[in-house]
């Protein structure tokens, strides 16, 4: 009994100690991969971050176009609602184009308001689905979110993604750096305005006080003007054409926002919203928002990719040309070289006969004519004799005798049977049972030179003064053997 109890503290004792080795092993796995995706954040995306919770704006690599008019950019929020067909028969009477930042909830309310608004040339900017602040700004993956679920709203109606966006109330204090930086990243534009016309200072504002305001605001080469289209919003239809006329007075066109407009932006001011942002929360929106660029390629995104092409495809005919010159130059090297080895060798050997070495016997390597030893010999009118034993060849021309010691590379010369001279000739060769010899260095050490040699052209000629042989009668097998009627 006793025993058993003891066993069963033990069996209890052992499966705490495994317990405590499996908890310690999860916490060890569990904070290991942690640790490793901090590291991983890219040192680019790092300071980025950095610079962005440190408040600053970072700059974005668009480009815009400054029009030589001066220009009123209309711009209408909230709608569409049943007014926008109102203010659509003002613009379409003034002829004047204008902007409209639609929110997704009322664009799927009012479809048909929607589709006028681009049949009549006009521009649609996306203003979020719902404009509601607090959901918006408390967060920037709900107003990308609500950007999204907007844009696909208007997609549906009417096959356009937006890349003009305004932030609902505008950016001041309720966008940061990141809002404006992820946005960028998307590919969109956030446009505030620099005339406030007014007319949503609260419920109701009268005809007379917009026009006032209008009147007194100060003008620019570029004006965006804010006026809104939701319901509620009669006297803004109202006082239009005032508004029109007095710009028109002014000397002003009227343009719808396009991509290439410098979007009017606020500074950014401390958010009234408390938000807050760490870096793997920022990255993982960051690869929303590049994803989304990437997936959605804009009219400047695609001008940047067909540019980017269009250098990579220049580069890329350079290359080929380059190669291609490159091959037809080696193709007329080797036409020139097979030209040139197609020559026949004429040797002349002075006071005595001319020859001619095939092409296909000789060759040209490296500024010397190459030839197997047996042919020169005997066109010469000595001879060769192979000592397969010792891997020797035995020339015999005149009084000359050659030993070519082809284990040594060597040659042993001797004059009337006796060695006189000893050379190296490294360059000597086997190939296809046949000892290659230089020409030149063989001429050499059968005591005879070079006197001329023409490579140019279709022209081959080699020129040798030879020894003049001698006759002893005396002589012995070798010399014998030597006896060639060549020369002199
Ligand atoms: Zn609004």
């Amino acid at each position: 009994m006793r025993l058993q109890v003891q066993a069963l503290n033990n069996r209890r004792l052992r499966i705490q100690f495994m317990m405590v080795v499996v908890l310690l092993v999860s916490l060890l796995v569990g904070w290991m991969p942690a640790k490793a995706a901090e590291s991983e954040a890219d040192p680019a995306v790092q300071e980025v971050f950095g610079q962005l919770q440190a408040g600053k704006r970072l700059k974005s690599d668009r480009t815009y176009v400054t029009p030589e008019q001066p220009t009123v950019y209309l711009t209408f929020d909230d709608g569409p609602s049943k007014l926008t067909n109102q203010v659509l028969d003002i613009l379409d009477k003034e002829d004047v184009k204008a902007t409209f930042f639609v929110l997704g909830e009322q664009a799927k309310a009012h479809p048909n308001e929607l589709k006028r608004i681009v049949k009549d040339g006009h521009a649609i900017g996306n203003h979020t689905y719902n404009h509601v602040y607090k959901e918006l700004y408390s967060d920037f993956q709900t107003f990308w979110n609500q950007i999204q679920r907007s844009e696909d709203v208007i997609s549906s109606i009417v096959g356009i993604r937006p890349q003009l966006t305004r932030a609902p109330g505008g950016t001041a204090t309720n966008f940061d750096a990141n809002y404006f930086y992820l946005m960028e990243q998307a590919g969109y534009i956030v446009h505030d305005w620099n005339v406030d016309s007014g007319d949503s200072k609260r419920a109701n504002v009268p005809v007379n006080e917009i026009w006032q305001t209008v009147k007194a605001s100060p003008l620019d080469h570029e004006i965006n003007i804010l006026f809104h289209d939701g319901t509620g919003h009669e006297s803004s239809v109202q006082v239009l054409p005032q508004v029109i006329s007095y710009y028109k007075k002014l000397g002003y066109t009227f343009a719808a926002l396009t991509e290439q407009v410098k979007p009017k932006q606020f500074a950014i001011s401390k958010p009234k919203w408390s938000r807050s942002m760490s870096l793997p929360r920022f990255q993982a929106l960051l690869d929303q928002t590049q994803e989304y660029a990437t997936a959605h390629p804009n009219a400047a995104n695609v001008a940047k990719i067909a540019e980017e092409k269009r250098l990579a495809q220049k580069l890329e005919a350079e290359e080929e040309a380059k190669a291609k010159a490159k091959k037809e130059e080696e193709e007329e090297a080797a036409r020139i070289l097979a030209q040139q080895a197609a020559l026949p060798l004429q040797v002349h050997v002075l006071g005595g006969n001319t020859f001619n070495i095939e092409p296909s016997v000789y060759k040209l390597r490296a500024n010397q004519i190459e030839l197997p030893l047996r042919y020169l010999i005997e066109k010469m009118g000595g001879k060769v004799e192979w000592q397969a034993s010792t891997k020797t060849a035995n020339a015999h021309y005149g009084i000359y005798d050659m030993d070519y010691d082809l284990t040594n590379r060597s040659i042993r010369l001797y004059t009337l049977g006796t060695q006189t001279a000893t050379y190296s000739l490294a360059d000597m060769d086997m190939q296809n049972n046949q000892i290659i010899v230089p020409l030149r260095k063989t001429i050499d050490s059968l005591g005879g030179r070079i006197t001329n040699a023409v490579m140019a052209g279709d022209n081959r000629q080699v020129t040798m003064a030879l020894r003049p042989l001698y006759f002893f009668k005396e002589n012995n097998s070798i010399l014998k053997n030597s006896l060639f009627a060549m020369g002199g």
